[in-house]
Order: structure tokens, then sequence, then C-alpha cells
């Protein structure tokens, strides 16, 4: 097997928004899959009609189509062990149920939950393993007989070897489960519905993945899989057992893992804040890996030509908001200007731009876009650092004007009026004007520039100022200035 080409999975179930534990699990099969020029399988695990839904399939195909994790088989590319939705493949399941059962690997087990359940209490209370105990296994006809007739309904239960499972899972190293911690477990419900336990191996089985790479969470599952491969590669069904490697826990606020249900965890949240995907990505890499000693920054190929899935660390991992932050930052400033120009225009219109349509100026945009792309975190924040260029008045934000408006700047304001109303209007020029404006006052540029820009953008913070200015125009600038001195009675 280990010479048989790279073949992984990427296989969700589409319940509720996609989050960035799951999107972490995609990118790591599709970096080891793209590193080894191997095949990535997306197969959609929707075998739970109550809690799939057709909404949360399309958005998950979405956000892998807008991340770029594409894949070789799967939903709309197609593949030859198509279907590669688990609700249009009941028939196999139903299949290997049964061959399963015909060859002694798994049986019919009747004990109702109230029965396992004082069991279970009964082997708690005398110390013993707690797990099924195997009370069906052996049923004679007789008994099973019995049970039906009595109306009872079974599940399937697969039938664990005797003896302990061990494999060498590619992040954690050697592992074993011995037999007492892995019961016989359910495979099929009593009314007929395959679980994730069978129809996950199966499928793997199927469609010849050889390297299952998942969250730790699953790791308690592998145990039994492998004793189901055994048993399915002596049906024909599988070829081989793949390998296995769990990737760690990722851990949100005060040391809890990040759950589903976590804010922080929607990657709906991420993408209409405006990240990158190249920048998730980049971030997402480093839960549990990481591209070298000095350099947090990188790009996909750069992940994929060093990616090994022998360096994923088996510690839980820190999701740190502002180091993804910093990233993307790093990300949007390493985009050409014209891509960074288009990157922002959804922010730059409805519903995200507060000013109406007809205001926005595609020439001062691409004016301004080089000193804004310095300076944002995220793509959402350009609304805010261009507002001033758009809104008929800039916005009025009270906690800046008392920051800026002190005793005299009326005075600055005026003389800066005249010396910007005689300059040039290059950015050059703006700047010596509000030089010279505040010379005349004994102050610095910086507390010069203070009241201005307030007056012309409403904020103390913003884009480098005299650009600014210079974009905006001197018929705009002039009477944004006289509007603040009107305000402040001047
Ligand atoms: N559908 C399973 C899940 O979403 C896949 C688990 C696995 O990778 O085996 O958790
Ligand atoms: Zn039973």
């Amino acid at each position: 097997m280990a010479s048989a080409p790279v073949r992984v999975r990427f296989c969700p179930s589409p319940t509720g928004n996609p989050h960035v534990g799951l999107v972490r699990t995609a990118l790591f099969n599709w970096a080891f899959a793209r590193h080894a020029k191997g095949t990535l399988v997306l197969r959609i695990e929707d075998t739970d009609a109550a809690r799939d839904s057709e909404e949360s399939y399309e958005q998950l195909l979405d956000s892998l189509r807008w991340l770029g994790l594409d894949w070789d088989e799967g939903p709309e590319v197609g593949g030859p062990h198509a279907p590669y939705r688990q609700s249009q493949r009941m028939e196999i399941y139903a299949d290997v149920a049964a061959r399963l059962q015909d060859a002694g690997h798994a049986y019919r087990c009747y004990c109702t939950t109230e029965e396992l359940d004082a069991r279970r209490d009964a082997a708690r209370a005398a110390g013993k393993p707690s797990g099924y105990d195997g009370h069906c296994r052996d049923l004679t006809s007789e008994q099973t007989a019995a049970y039906e007739a009595e109306g009872r309904t079974a599940i399937v239960r697969f039938r664990m070897p005797e003896h302990p499972i061990t494999f060498n899972d590619l992040v954690r190293g050697e592992l074993t489960f011995t037999p007492e911690n892995v019961p016989d477990y359910g495979i099929v419900r009593a009314n007929g519905a395959p679980l994730y336990t069978l129809v996950n191996p199966v499928d793997d089985a199927l469609m010849e993945i050889t390297h299952v790479l998942r969250g730790e969470d699953l790791l308690s599952s592998t145990p039994r899989q492998i004793a189901l491969y055994a048993a399915l590669i002596e049906l024909g069904v599988a070829k081989y057992t793949p390998e296995f490697g769990h990737l760690p826990y990722v851990m949100g606020e005060g040391n809890k893992k990040l759950s589903k249900r976590d804010p922080q965890a929607s990657l709906n949240l991420y993408r209409e804040r405006g990240f990158l995907p190249q920048g998730l990505l980049n971030y997402l890499s480093l839960l549990g890996w990481s591209f070298s000693a000095d350099q947090d920054t990188f790009t996909m190929d750069e992940m994929v030509a060093a990616f090994e899935i022998e360096d994923v660390n088996a510690n839980p991992a820190r999701f740190d908001l502002k180091k993804a932050e910093a990233i993307n930052a790093d990300h949007i400033r390493r985009l050409d200007v014209k891509t960074f120009t288009e990157a922002c225009g959804p922010w730059l219109r409805a519903p995200h731009a507060p000013w109406s349509p007809e205001n926005f100026d595609q020439a001062a945009w691409e004016a301004i876009a080089p000193h804004a792309q310095t300076r944002l975190t995220v793509l959402s924040d350009i609304t805010a650092n261009v507002d001033f260029l758009f809104l008929d008045a800039p916005v009025d934000d009270e906690a800046s004007w008392l920051k800026a408006m002190k005793e005299g700047s009326d005075a600055l304001l005026l003389t800066a009026r005249e010396q910007l109303a005689a300059a040039d209007w290059n950015a050059e020029a703006l700047k010596n004007a509000v030089l010279a404006a505040g010379e005349a006052h004994g102050l610095k540029l910086g507390k010069a520039q203070a009241p201005v820009r307030v007056a012309v953008t409403g904020r103390t913070v913003g884009l480098p100022l005299f650009e600014s200015l210079e974009v905006l125009g001197r018929d705009r600038t002039l009477a944004r200035i006289d509007a603040a001195l009107a305000k402040l009675g001047a």
C-alpha cells in the first residue's frame, strides 16, 4: 500500500455552518494530496436526514470553492466511485451489512436500551468495563426466534476481535487499544439505517483511500474501523487498511476546545469580515503545523511544497485571532494593487457601504487604494477608511471631534484653510501648507494635522492625510473646513 498513489478524503456532514476546525481538516488533506500529487476525494456524509440539510451542503461546496480547496473526485466533478453523497449509496451499505452478518462478523443485537443501561450500571458498580457486554454475540437460533416472536427489534453489531489493536498514527506514533476498551459496536440502527461506524469505513474502502487524516475527536473510532477493515478485506470489499493520522484539537478561549457553536469558529464570520482565503488558510495551517521557525506568512504553494503529515504536532493548538488577523494583513499587503482594488469591491457597495451608490468614484478609489492597502487587517476595514471620499459630509464622530478640537483649533483651521486654498493640489504642497499653518500657531505637524483631519474625514485616525486631501480635492476639502469652523462658532 505504501506504493499506492495517495488518495485522501474530506468527508464532512452537512450540518450547520462550516467551522474553522472543519476547514483545518480539509486543508491538511488537501495539502497532503497536493504535496504527494495524489487525489483528494470529497464525500458528503449525509446519512442523518434529521440533521443534514441541502442548504448546509450548498454552503459547504461554496466555502470550499471560496477557499480554493479544490477536489479531484466528488460532487460536481464526479469520478470513478460516484455517487459521492452517502444518501445516494444506501444499497451499498445494506449489502455490506448483510455480507458482514452472513460471514459472522456482525450480528443482530436485541437488547433494549433499558437492559443495556441496567447491565452497564451493574458492571460499573462492580468495577468492570462498562461497554457492551457481548450479550447477543452467540445467540442460538431458538433464542433469536424467541426475541423475534416477542416483537423485539434488533440493531446490527460488529463483532470486535479479542486481541488488542495496534496502529501507527501518523501524528501520534504507535497506539494500542485493548479489547475491553473497544466493545462490539452498532453499525445499523433498528430501523435499518446504517451508522457512521459502517458507512465511513466502507466508503473509505470502496474509494480506495490510502490515508485518513481527521480530528483527534475521532481517534476512538479508529480501532473499530481497523477491525472492520480486516473483515472488509476478507470479504473483498477493501483492498488494504489505510493509514491514520489524527490532527490535534483546536483550543479556543479559556483553554476550552473550540466548539462548532463558538461564534469565533464560524467560517462565514471570517469571510464576511474580509479575510482573504489565503490569509485564513495560512493561519489555519499553523494549527498543529509550522512552515519554518522564523516564517509564519507563506503562500499555499509554499505550504504544499513543505507539508509533511509527520511534522504535525500532536499537542492541542490554540486559536489566536490576533495572529490570524496579523497574517491576513500580511497577505493583503502582498496583493498586487489591482487585485487589492478589486478584492475590496464588495465592501465598497451596498449593503456594506454607507454612501449612496452614485457617490462612488472609481478613479478616486483607485487613487487612494495603494495608501489603504498597507493599513488593513481585513478587507471590511476599507469602508471606514475611505468613506470620507464618498459620503456627502464626513461621519459625525463625537469622540474624534472632542479629541481633536481644542482651544485654538478654530484659529489653526482658519490659517490652514488660507494656506490650503493657496497651495498646489498635491500631497507634498498640502503638507507644507499645514506645516506652515502649524508654525504660525506654534504647533508641530502632528498637532496641526489633527483638527484638519477631523474636519475633513470626521475621524482622528485614517489614511495618510495629505494623500487623502489630494484625492478629495480642493473644493470639498475647503468646504469641510468651513463647516467645521461654523460648528466651532468661528
Ligand atoms: N463525517 C464525519 C465528520 O464530519 C467524518 C469523520 C471522518 O473523517 O472519519 O465528523
Ligand atoms: Zn444485545
